[in-house]
């Protein structure tokens, strides 16, 4: 039986390309059909792709993100003194036959300039960032996916929009899977807050195990269990024992050894999740245990989270390299 609760499951890896999106949209679509209460909410503003492989067309709801500013000059004040280009370090102040014009794609919003302009010519306004937005899909849930616009920085505060959301429209028993973005920074950091699991994924690759490891460090640093999945783990199988002995120095249940499969770029390209453009193909079958595993997971959600919750925060501690160490 499903647990009468609200739980976000957030699927990370550190590395991009990795599969976490096939990883995503199979548990998204398994437990739906299960338990009919999944919510989709992907967190890669930066390359969004959820809504491709959930072949959504028009967005029911959108939503502008507004949270940068931008310069601008006013001409009729402006006396073309250069000041501002010789201190804007993003190069967004441009000479056009002897005039000063700002480049909002490259603008930062720092001001800099409009403390030196010795005319105060110089204003800043708010700028759309980017939309979040959401629609229901033909599989029955609810996505909600965000979009950045060009050169506007990703945020985590675009994250947690997205899950005040999702938060708004579930009802008291939603599971919210979260397809995170790459990396360890805020976007992903706000993925992760909040979350009750983390289903992190890698490949047999040293880059990928080294950004694994760091994904999982930020997991523990909020307290939150997590579990593996080894994606294409027949690609390098003399790397799986490095993966294997982490994960069990480190308390974490590895669910699922997925295989190289060439049909997953082709359900890509066919804007389907992989489980309903190659149900019987060997990934297909392996990623449905995997969401067995999940599954076995939330219906026993109370019992499992007390025996996996790491036992204390470990805080993160970033490496300081002091200059000596450079030169
Ligand atoms: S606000 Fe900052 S980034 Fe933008 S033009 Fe001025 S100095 Fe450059
Ligand atoms: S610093 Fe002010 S006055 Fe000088 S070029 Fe820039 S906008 Fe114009």
């Amino acid at each position: 039986m499903q647990p009468n609760r609200y739980l976000e499951f957030v699927v990370a890896s550190g590395k991009g390309g990795v599969g976490k999106s096939t990883v995503s949209s199979t548990l998204i679509m398994y437990l739906h059909r299960r338990y009919g209460n999944v919510i989709a909410l992907d967190a890669d503003a930066d390359a969004p792709n959820l809504h491709l492989i959930f072949n959504v067309a028009k967005w029911d709801y959108e939503k502008p993100y507004v949270a940068s500013k931008t310069a601008y000059i006013v001409e009729e004040k402006c006396v073309d003194c250069g000041l501002c280009a010789d201190v804007c370090v993003f190069n967004a102040v441009k000479e056009i036959n002897g005039h000063y014009v700002i480049d909002e794609v490259l603008c930062e919003g720092c001001a800099t300039c409009a403390y030196v302009c010795p005319t105060r010519a110089i204003r800043l306004r708010t700028s759309e960032s980017g939309k979040v937005r959401m629609a229901k899909t033909k599989y029955g849930f609810t996505l909600i996916s965000a979009e950045l616009n060009v050169g506007k920085p990703n945020t985590g505060k675009l994250v947690t929009e997205e899950k005040e959301l999702a938060r708004k429209i579930a009802k008291n028993n939603s599971l919210v899977i979260v397809d995170s973005a790459a990396g360890i920074g805020c976007q992903v950091i706000a993925s992760i807050a909040g979350s009750n699991l983390a289903i992190l994924v890698v490949e047999p690759t040293p880059a990928s195990f080294s950004d694994f490891k760091r994904v999982h460090k930020l997991a523990m640093h909020f307290r939150i269990p997590s579990v593996l999945v080894v994606n294409k783990y027949d690609i390098n199988e003399g790397f799986l024992r490095k993966i294997e002995e982490y994960a069990s120095s480190e308390n974490i249940e590895i669910l699922g050894y997925i295989p190289y499969d060439d049909v997953v770029p082709k359900s890509m390209t066919m804007l389907k999740p992989l489980i309903e453009a190659f149900p019987n193909s060997k990934a297909s079958k392996a990623l449905l245990n995997v969401a067995k595993g999940v599954e076995e997971i939330y219906v026993n959600w109370d019992s499992w989270k007390t025996k996996h919750m790491p036992r204390r925060y470990a805080p993160y501690r970033p490496k300081i390299i002091k200059p000596s160490k450079i030169y």
